[in-house]
Protein backbone atom coordinates (compact mmCIF):
# COMPACT_ATOMS: atom_id res chain seq x y z
CA UNK A 1 0.00 0.00 0.00
CA UNK A 2 1.20 3.59 -0.77
CA UNK A 3 -0.50 5.28 2.59
CA UNK A 4 0.08 4.68 6.08
CA UNK A 5 -0.53 7.34 9.50
CA UNK A 6 2.74 8.64 10.80
CA UNK A 7 2.10 10.81 14.24
CA UNK A 8 -1.78 11.12 12.75
CA UNK A 9 -1.63 12.17 9.28
CA UNK A 10 -1.92 10.57 6.46
CA UNK A 11 1.39 10.01 3.93
CA UNK A 12 1.49 8.49 0.64
CA UNK A 13 4.54 7.54 0.14
CA UNK A 14 5.00 7.60 -3.07
CA UNK A 15 5.16 11.10 -3.55
CA UNK A 16 8.40 13.18 -4.61
CA UNK A 17 8.37 14.61 -0.76
CA UNK A 18 9.44 11.45 0.73
CA UNK A 19 11.91 10.31 -2.29
CA UNK A 20 14.92 11.49 0.14
CA UNK A 21 13.36 10.25 3.24
CA UNK A 22 14.32 7.36 3.03
CA UNK A 23 16.03 7.01 6.57
CA UNK A 24 13.76 9.08 8.29
CA UNK A 25 10.65 6.67 7.50
CA UNK A 26 12.96 3.48 7.72
CA UNK A 27 13.57 4.57 11.52
CA UNK A 28 9.75 5.38 11.66
CA UNK A 29 9.14 2.41 10.52
CA UNK A 30 11.34 0.64 13.25
CA UNK A 31 10.02 2.47 15.96
CA UNK A 32 6.34 1.47 14.84
CA UNK A 33 5.19 4.78 13.90
CA UNK A 34 3.96 3.90 10.81
CA UNK A 35 0.33 2.43 11.11
CA UNK A 36 -1.65 0.55 8.40
CA UNK A 37 -4.69 2.57 8.04
CA UNK A 38 -6.94 0.16 7.43
CA UNK A 39 -6.31 -1.92 10.48
CA UNK A 40 -3.83 -0.14 12.44
CA UNK A 41 -0.92 -2.85 12.37
CA UNK A 42 2.53 -1.38 12.42
CA UNK A 43 3.89 -1.31 8.72
CA UNK A 44 7.16 -2.31 7.14
CA UNK A 45 8.58 -0.08 4.39
CA UNK A 46 9.64 -1.32 1.20
CA UNK A 47 11.83 1.05 -0.64
CA UNK A 48 14.02 -1.29 -3.48
CA UNK A 49 15.30 -0.89 -7.00
CA UNK A 50 13.21 -2.89 -8.58
CA UNK A 51 9.60 -2.03 -6.54
CA UNK A 52 7.84 0.91 -6.69
CA UNK A 53 8.67 1.82 -2.59
CA UNK A 54 5.36 1.40 -0.31
CA UNK A 55 4.07 -0.05 2.94
CA UNK A 56 3.24 -3.27 3.91
CA UNK A 57 1.84 -5.47 6.64
CA UNK A 58 4.92 -7.56 8.26
CA UNK A 59 4.50 -11.28 7.21
CA UNK A 60 3.25 -12.10 11.17
CA UNK A 61 0.43 -9.78 10.39
CA UNK A 62 -2.35 -10.90 8.68
CA UNK A 63 -5.37 -7.52 8.00
CA UNK A 64 -8.83 -8.73 6.87
CA UNK A 65 -8.64 -5.85 3.99
CA UNK A 66 -5.83 -8.13 2.32
CA UNK A 67 -8.33 -10.57 0.87
CA UNK A 68 -8.66 -8.82 -1.95
CA UNK A 69 -5.41 -7.18 -2.31
CA UNK A 70 -3.16 -7.09 -5.60
CA UNK A 71 0.70 -7.44 -4.88
CA UNK A 72 2.03 -3.54 -5.09
CA UNK A 73 3.62 -3.94 -8.29
CA UNK A 74 4.86 -0.70 -10.12
CA UNK A 75 2.13 -1.12 -12.55
CA UNK A 76 -0.48 -1.43 -10.08
CA UNK A 77 0.51 1.63 -7.50
CA UNK A 78 1.02 3.49 -11.14
CA UNK A 79 -2.88 2.85 -11.88
CA UNK A 80 -4.51 3.90 -9.01
CA UNK A 81 -1.67 6.88 -8.29
CA UNK A 82 -2.65 8.05 -12.22
CA UNK A 83 -6.68 7.77 -11.05
CA UNK A 84 -6.35 9.67 -7.95
CA UNK A 85 -4.42 12.73 -9.38
CA UNK A 86 -7.20 12.54 -12.23
CA UNK A 87 -9.69 13.01 -9.83
CA UNK A 88 -7.87 15.32 -7.98
CA UNK A 89 -7.48 17.48 -10.94
CA UNK A 90 -10.87 17.47 -12.99
CA UNK A 91 -13.27 17.13 -9.57
CA UNK A 92 -11.66 19.40 -7.30
CA UNK A 93 -14.35 21.67 -6.09
CA UNK A 94 -16.59 18.75 -6.50
CA UNK A 95 -14.77 16.84 -4.00
CA UNK A 96 -15.75 16.04 -0.28
CA UNK A 97 -13.33 12.78 0.30
CA UNK A 98 -10.77 11.76 -2.10
CA UNK A 99 -8.55 8.79 -0.35
CA UNK A 100 -5.89 6.31 -2.01
CA UNK A 101 -7.08 3.04 -0.23
CA UNK A 102 -9.37 4.00 1.93
CA UNK A 103 -10.80 1.23 4.26
CA UNK A 104 -14.71 0.40 4.26
CA UNK A 105 -15.22 -1.57 7.50
CA UNK A 106 -18.79 -2.76 6.63
CA UNK A 107 -17.57 -4.90 3.74
CA UNK A 108 -13.59 -5.17 4.57
CA UNK A 109 -12.89 -3.65 1.14
CA UNK A 110 -10.07 -1.01 0.34
CA UNK A 111 -10.58 0.56 -3.15
CA UNK A 112 -7.87 1.63 -5.05
CA UNK A 113 -9.16 5.44 -4.81
CA UNK A 114 -12.66 6.41 -3.20
CA UNK A 115 -14.07 9.63 -3.41
CA UNK A 116 -17.53 11.30 -2.35
CA UNK A 117 -19.10 14.26 -4.19
CA UNK A 118 -20.94 17.16 -3.38
CA UNK A 119 -24.08 15.54 -4.69
CA UNK A 120 -23.71 12.96 -2.15
CA UNK A 121 -22.37 10.11 -4.33
CA UNK A 122 -20.10 7.70 -2.97
CA UNK A 123 -17.75 6.14 -5.58
CA UNK A 124 -14.95 3.52 -5.98
CA UNK A 125 -12.59 3.24 -8.85
CA UNK A 126 -10.65 -0.31 -8.87
CA UNK A 127 -7.70 -0.52 -11.27
CA UNK A 128 -7.54 -4.45 -11.74
CA UNK A 129 -4.61 -5.22 -13.12
CA UNK A 130 -4.37 -8.90 -12.40
CA UNK A 131 -7.15 -11.00 -13.98
CA UNK A 132 -9.72 -11.29 -11.77
CA UNK A 133 -12.60 -14.47 -11.66
CA UNK A 134 -16.35 -13.79 -12.51
CA UNK A 135 -17.38 -14.90 -8.59
CA UNK A 136 -14.58 -12.35 -6.86
CA UNK A 137 -16.09 -9.49 -9.08
CA UNK A 138 -19.80 -10.21 -8.17
CA UNK A 139 -18.40 -10.06 -4.74
CA UNK A 140 -16.67 -7.32 -4.75
CA UNK A 141 -19.50 -5.45 -6.55
CA UNK A 142 -21.79 -6.54 -4.60
CA UNK A 143 -20.06 -5.34 -1.44
CA UNK A 144 -19.75 -1.81 -2.92
CA UNK A 145 -23.72 -1.92 -4.01
CA UNK A 146 -25.01 -2.75 -0.75
CA UNK A 147 -23.19 0.19 0.58
CA UNK A 148 -24.89 2.46 -1.90
CA UNK A 149 -21.16 2.52 -3.19
CA UNK A 150 -20.78 3.10 -7.19
CA UNK A 151 -18.17 1.26 -8.19
CA UNK A 152 -15.44 2.01 -11.64
CA UNK A 153 -13.31 -0.87 -12.95
CA UNK A 154 -10.51 0.07 -14.37
CA UNK A 155 -8.83 -3.35 -16.09
CA UNK A 156 -5.30 -3.52 -17.30
CA UNK A 157 -4.16 -5.36 -20.58
CA UNK A 158 -4.17 -8.91 -18.42
CA UNK A 159 -7.85 -8.49 -17.31
CA UNK A 160 -8.97 -6.84 -20.18
CA UNK A 161 -7.66 -9.66 -22.23
CA UNK A 162 -8.95 -12.45 -20.19
CA UNK A 163 -12.44 -10.94 -19.69
CA UNK A 164 -13.08 -9.06 -23.25
CA UNK A 165 -15.43 -11.16 -25.27
CA UNK A 166 -14.64 -8.64 -28.65
CA UNK A 167 -10.75 -9.33 -28.02
CA UNK A 168 -10.52 -12.11 -30.89
CA UNK A 169 -12.46 -9.99 -33.32
CA UNK A 170 -10.43 -6.31 -32.57
CA UNK A 171 -7.65 -5.45 -35.15
CA UNK A 172 -4.26 -4.67 -33.94
CA UNK A 173 -3.41 -6.72 -31.46
CA UNK A 174 -3.16 -5.98 -27.65
CA UNK A 175 -5.67 -2.99 -26.32
CA UNK A 176 -4.29 -0.51 -23.78
CA UNK A 177 -6.57 0.07 -20.86
CA UNK A 178 -10.17 0.25 -20.89
CA UNK A 179 -13.10 1.23 -18.51
CA UNK A 180 -15.83 -0.56 -17.61
CA UNK A 181 -18.74 1.37 -15.87
CA UNK A 182 -20.25 -1.01 -13.31
ZN1 LIG B 1 -4.33 -3.77 7.52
Amino acid sequence: MLGARLDGETILVHERRWESEEAFLRSAARAGRLLAPCCGAPLVLRWGQRKIRHFAHPPQVSCPYDRWSEPESAEHAAGKVLLYDWCRRHLGARLRLLALEHPLPETLQRPDVYLELDDGSRNALEYQRSAISPGEWTERHAGYAGLGIHDIWVLGRTAWRTHSPQQSSRPGGAPGSRTCTS
